[in-house]
């Protein structure tokens, strides 16, 4: 059994091979490289970012959708791990900087429903509006931090999985990091044990493992 487990994962590079936020922009064109690599700052809050990259980024829910189903590749192993944890009592959640727009046809697509957290847009005139109703006063990465904090509180140990540098709170707050991309550069720098995520389905033998 694992029950004394709690996962915890980003979405955008995580779940999905690419972040599907600027996989999206840089497609329509709404934002070069240059910007998307700028947002990647240590400095910069992803959920400011995404307000401002979308604010003028002239989408439909269809075209957002269709994108989706066409271009956004899930990583190895997600949908069995997800099966994994229902059927081991594995509470998983998803924080995530990115928006319902996507994220929602994404789940779809796979078939599956997860507890999730993400921001929240609406097709405006002229581009996208973005809110993040969950985070009221706290940044996104703290709130991350704080999902793990609390299933370690309710007595859990926690795995994280994550690729950018918001994430990196929450890692060192986790039991066992599982990083892709920047994420797991920046654990490495600062010592913070990470495995490197390739394939979610080494995550479901490390839990079964070690419980
Ligand atoms: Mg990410």
């Amino acid at each position: 059994m694992s029950a004394r487990w709690a996962a915890v994962s980003d979405f955008d590079g995580t779940i999905t091979l690419r972040d599907v936020g600027d996989h999206l922009l840089l497609h329509y064109g709404f934002a070069d490289k240059k910007t998307i690599e700028e947002s990647y700052s240590l400095k910069v809050r992803v959920e400011d970012f995404m307000k401002r990259a979308f604010a003028g980024a002239a989408l439909t829910e269809k075209t957002i959708a269709d994108f989706v189903r066409k271009k956004v590749k899930a990583r190895r192993g997600f949908r069995d791990f997800i099966v994994f944890c229902e059927e081991s009592g594995v509470p998983f959640e998803i924080v995530s900087g990115g928006v319902d727009l996507y994220a929602d046809p994404f789940f779809r697509a796979h078939g599956v429903k997860v507890r999730s957290f993400f921001g929240r847009a609406r097709v405006v005139k002229g581009g996208i509006r973005i809110t993040y109703p969950f985070l009221r006063r706290m940044d996104l990465s703290s709130f991350k931090e704080a999902r793990v904090l609390r299933q370690k509180r309710a007595g859990r140990r926690v795995v994280f999985f994550g690729d950018g540098p918001n994430d990196l709170k929450a890692a060192a707050a986790a039991d066992k990091v599982y990083a892709a991309g920047r994420l797991y550069r920046l654990c490495r720098e600062r010592g913070i044990a990470a495995s490197r995520l390739e394939d979610f389905s080494r995550a479901a033998s490390f839990l079964r493992k070690n419980s």
